[in-house]
């Protein structure tokens, strides 16, 4: 069950209304919501800023983490990081804590809101990947001057999140899904989303399947953005081309979101809590209110939640509007609320919604190791060693450390570009290096002792910070070549 009811029959909702214009917001989609006429049960929770006042590292008390483990959906304000009370940002951790590994963010033109794209029927989708990839925030410095950020996808995320983008698409009646990657420089991860998304669009033979590079896509989305319906990427790209998205509609006070995952939602506006606006009563409720339909279309709302979207077209394109799109002659956020509500029921020929259908996502299975393949060999390892040497005398080095053994250097290279044997090239190096050592045999597989005692020699002379075992999984290179490796 995606929610669940009280005992007389509401459903229930954990309300985390936030920090800085987080009650206005959240407290203005609540009205919307319960004028409309949808029982909800609310179950008012903290999070954010006062949590970690109190001292709570994660800002996210043990009983609001009870009361969404209990009702499952989540409606959300805006909940600032405060610099100096805990590292960790408490909506990072609400989404890492519950695997709501989806993060739909919608924009569309919206009436009355005048930007360089009006007239375009702007329409689309970001689905993004919400707790992979880079934001899974693995870092270490490598040697004092160098820093590493680990990008991990797998291909039980890839799948998952390109499914849900293909349901959406069939939810809303959508024609198109484009999966936006980086594939042609990182194959491997990017290229797992990519090759997953070839995968997946054959199970929807109805809806058009297109891969697109997603600096083009970024190029397209200013250019052409009515192209698009559906755009699928992993975290960090798609993080960065829902924000250009909202730009283009008239921005973060439209941007509506929703984290998803199998067992539990969390609806939020994409905005944070615009400390400077709090209490003032002139920010934009309308990307928490849209926010808000998606929660009801998620409790299975429909009809409510279309009057609610319906009752704001209305409302802007009567001209009532607060600051962010009309800074003279606008209204207050309440005064805009109200309206919202007195529009209820009203519908613009002009402005259409979309007919949603429930979205039906499969739970992928359970097993941690749910890609198992039939044959994979270990032919080498990369080993990353701090120094100081140029290229030429720690490669002549290294050489001489290995010979007589099982392995050889095959090469160097320095963050990501071969340099050794040289290649002609002009690399300016730092102090780290990849040195890849492979099995001179080259049937047999590498086993741990022989890698630990290349580890004890290199460690004789060199400080060496890292080690990649290089795996050919299925008879495929599980690692890709340097710049220039040959
Ligand atoms: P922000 O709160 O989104 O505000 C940036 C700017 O966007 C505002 O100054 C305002 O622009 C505009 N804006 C945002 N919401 C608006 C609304 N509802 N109506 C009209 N205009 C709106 O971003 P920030 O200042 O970078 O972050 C502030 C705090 O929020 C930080 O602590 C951050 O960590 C947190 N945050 C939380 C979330 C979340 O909870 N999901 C997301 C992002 C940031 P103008 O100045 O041009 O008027």
């Amino acid at each position: 069950m995606r929610y669940k009811l009280d005992s007389t029959g509401r459903k229930r909702v954990t309300l985390i209304v936030g920090d800085g214009i987080g009650p206005e917001v959240a407290g203005a989609t609540r009205r919307i919501i319960e004028a409309a006429g949808v029982q909800i049960s609310w179950e008012e929770r903290e999070a954010g800023a006062e949590v970690f006042k109190r001292g709570l590292p994660s800002g996210v008390p043990p009983e609001t983490i009870a009361s969404i483990r209990d009702t499952r959906v989540a409606l959300k304000g805006p909940l600032e990081t405060p610099i100096g009370f805990g590292e960790k940002s408490a909506n990072v951790t609400l989404r890492k804590l519950f695997e709501t590994y989806a993060n739909v963010r919608p924009v569309r033109e919206m009436p009355g809101v005048k930007t360089p794209f009006t007239g375009r029927g702007i329409d689309l989708v970001v689905v993004r990947e919400n707790v992979e990839d880079l934001y899974a925030g693995i870092e270490h410095m490598q040697t004092p001057g160098v820093a590493q950020c680990l990008k991990l996808m797998s291909k039980k995320g890839c799948e998952r999140i390109v499914r849900l983008a293909f349901e959406v698409a069939v939810s809303e009646g959508r024609k198109k899904v484009h999966c936006a990657t980086k594939a042609n420089i990182m194959k491997l991860t990017e290229g797992l989303m990519k090759r997953t998304f070839e995968e997946v669009a054959k199970e929807y033979p109805q809806i058009e399947a297109n891969h697109i590079i997603i600096d083009n896509c970024a190029h397209q989305a200013v250019r052409t953005p009515e192209q698009f319906d559906v755009i699928v990427t992993s975290n960090m790209n798609g993080d960065i081309l829902s924000d250009l998205t909202s730009g283009l509609i008239g921005g973060l006070g439209f941007a509506p979101g929703a984290n998803l995952g199998d067992e539990v939602a969390i609806f939020e506006a994409v905005h944070g809590s615009a400390p400077k606006y709090a209490g003032k009563d002139v920010i934009n409720p309308s990307a928490v209110i849209l926010s808000g339909t998606m929660m009801l279309r998620h409790l299975d709302e429909f009809a409510a939640a279309q009057a609610i979207e319906c009752a704001l077209m209305e409302t802007l394109e009567e001209g009532v509007h607060t600051r962010d799109v009309s800074p003279s002659g606008s209204v207050s956020t309440t005064a805009f609320t109200d309206r919202i509500i007195q529009n209820l029921g009203k519908r613009s020929d002009r402005w259409k919604t979309r007919d949603h259908k429930p979205l039906h996502v499969k739970a992928l299975g359970a097993a941690p190791d749910y890609v198992r393949p039939k044959t994979r060999r270990t032919v080498g390892a990369d080993v990353f060693v701090e120094s100081a040497l140029a290229s030429e005398e720690l490669g002549k080095s290294l050489e001489s450390l290995v010979e007589g053994s099982g392995l050889r250097l095959k090469m160097i290279s320095n963050r990501g570009t071969k340099v050794y044997p040289a290649t002609g090239g002009m690399t300016d190096c730092v102090d780290h290096w990849r040195c890849r050592f492979v099995l001179r045999d080259a049937t047999t597989s590498l086993d741990d002792k022989s890698l630990l005692d290349l580890l004890h020699g290199l460690s004789t002379k060199y400080r060496w910070m890292h080690v990649e075992k290089l795996e050919e999984i299925d008879g495929e290179a599980g690692y890709t070549r340097a710049q220039g490796e040959d």
